[in-house]
């Protein structure tokens, strides 16, 4: 049987090694923390319970579907499909919830921002058939593979490209869609979740917004850690071995191929390796002097974030489980995460609560308020004063928003910043999701999901293709199976 090392237990790692060990392969997991999950993890502060990493999740399938994998009946894994995509508010005034679906939310833009029903509709169909047409050749394939994504829908994927808005950027073809600007700043949003600008990530990216409006959120039953908790204990059924709290420092090869691992504690042989680590750090810290893609390793990198996970000892009507709090100048926000990589005055503020919905999250009469701004990576700024800076423009715009001094509420706190990213995830300079999207070609410059330089080296998680956020880790994990499958000759 052969032997495979997967370094990181992320959604990445955790997937891979679910499909690894299905194709009867055995599989260990090595972990540098003590805990399972990487970014997918949760935490207590006092009563508090936070998921200190993700809170929005789409594409609920992608877990089911390694359910079925594992004989699993896929309704096991328990979710609530959301009503409410997020609540909005603007930096006039304007509150708007935004509910899930495409009607839903074509009403929505017609009632609050004046839009044409009909024409948001289409707008909206036009992502999804997008959405459908790229995912079997550009998200579910490796792109450096003929084979996997010169595929039956290659032809309907080629028909649309006059649609995809390929050449020009996300907020350039909003704009001229909606003539309300609140439409595009609520559309181009959706560039963060890849940690990109909406002002230089191509247009095609809309198809984010297929996720996040036609099909709305989801959310694990006991939170998103419930995600990496489902993985682990696949793995655990399917005898994969894990080793937390040992840190991986060279991927052994000879001859061209992957003969084994060393950790902090072990010399580890095996023939298989998948790194779920940054691809950055894995060619940096684990492959030392081997010959580096360096034109895809010097790629602009992702956003990072500040995050405050705050005890409320107060309930707040106002807010949902998702809600946004817009800049007045969100181009001008953009600016300062991508080019002068400086703190941003007046920072678009993300707010998440999952005890409106899982009461055991918070004592009674309380929330726990997950508070997120986008940041620039570290480059060596003073992020102590930009960490105490953003707290306090984040208190003065949420008091003011919600009309009650929010900080006399705060019971207990906590935060991450992008060198506790960096240094408890390994992610490089705090990136949350290795490169940006930030040009027409960057989907051509993430870093394929094998080695094209050592046998037995495959690649999984947000840093490598098909990009970030959840659902993109499960299908990296799903192109590195069938690499593997494709190279060993195993059959599924
Ligand atoms: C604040 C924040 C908000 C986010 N919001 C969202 C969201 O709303 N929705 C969404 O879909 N995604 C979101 N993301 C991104 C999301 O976390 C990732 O898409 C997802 O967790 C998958 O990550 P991954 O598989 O690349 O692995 P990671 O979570 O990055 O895990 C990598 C693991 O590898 C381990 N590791 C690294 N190097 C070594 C080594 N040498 N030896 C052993 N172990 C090692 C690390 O310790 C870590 O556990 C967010 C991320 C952050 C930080």
């Amino acid at each position: 049987m052969m032997k495979v090392s997967v370094i990181g237990s992320g959604i990445g790692g955790l997937s891979s090694a679910i499909r690894l060990a299905k194709l009867g392969l055995d599989v260990s997991v090595f972990e540098a923390n003590d805990f399972v999950g990487g970014k997918v993890n949760e935490q207590w502060f006092g009563e508090y319970r936070f998921d200190m990493g993700p809170s929005v999740f789409t594409e609920p399938a992608l877990i089911e579907e390694l359910m079925t994998l594992c004989g699993k009946n896929p309704s096991m894994f328990l979710y609530r499909q959301l009503e409410e995509s997020c609540r909005y508010f603007f930096s006039d005034g304007q509150q708007v919830i935004v509910p899930a679906g495409m009607n839903q939310t074509a009403q929505t833009f017609e009632s609050a921002f004046g839009e044409n029903r009909q024409r948001t509709e289409r707008f909206l169909k036009r992502l999804s058939k997008n959405y459908q047409a790229l995912s079997p050749v550009f998200i579910q394939a490796s792109l450096h593979r003929l084979n996997q994504w010169c595929n039956k829908g290659v032809f309907r994927a080629i028909m649309r490209i006059p649609y995809y808005g390929m050449t020009r950027s996300m907020n350039a073809v909003n704009n001229s869609r909606f003539k309300n600007p609140k439409s595009a700043q609520l559309l181009n949003r959706m560039a963060t979740y890849n940690g990109s600008s909406p002002y230089r990530t191509p247009g095609l990216l809309n198809i984010i917004s297929h996720l996040e409006f036609n099909e709305g959120p989801a959310m694990p039953i006991g939170g998103m850690a419930n995600i990496s908790k489902t993985l682990h204990q696949l793995c655990l059924e399917l005898g994969v071995t894990f080793y937390l709290g040992e840190r991986v420092e060279e991927i052994k090869h000879s001859e061209n191929r992957v003969i084994g691992i060393r950790t902090t504690k072990q010399d580890f042989p095996c023939e298989l390796v998948v790194s779920n680590m940054d691809v950055h750090f894995t060619y940096e810290r684990l492959l030392k002097g081997l010959h580096e893609p360096k034109k895809i390793l010097r790629q602009e990198k992702s956003s990072s974030a500040i995050v405050f996970y705050w005890g409320m000892k107060s309930s707040f009507d106002q807010l949902g489980i998702h809600n946004i709090f817009f800049a007045a100048d969100y181009q001008a926000e953009f600016e300062a995460i991508f080019t002068t990589k400086t703190l941003y005055a007046d920072p678009t503020i993300y707010v998440h609560i999952t005890s409106k919905v899982e009461k055991g999250d918070a004592p009674e009469g309380s929330e726990n308020w997950f508070v997120m701004v986008n940041a620039p990576i570290n480059v060596g700024q003073d992020w102590d004063s930009f960490v105490s800076e953003t707290r306090k423009s984040c208190i003065a715009k949420l008091s003011k928003a919600l009309g009650q001094d929010i900080e006399s509420f705060i019971e207990v706190e906590s935060y991450n910043e992008p060198r506790k990213i960096e240094s408890v995830y390994f992610g490089k300079q705090g990136s949350i999701y290795g490169n940006s999207s930030n040009s027409a070609f960057s989907a051509f410059y993430r870093h394929p999901n094998f080695s094209k330089t050592l046998k037995g080296l495959y690649f999984a998680g947000v840093t490598v293709h098909p990009g970030g956020g959840i659902p993109l880790a499960l299908n990296s994990a799903k192109i590195v199976e069938r690499c593997v499958r494709e190279d060993y000759g195993l059959h599924a």
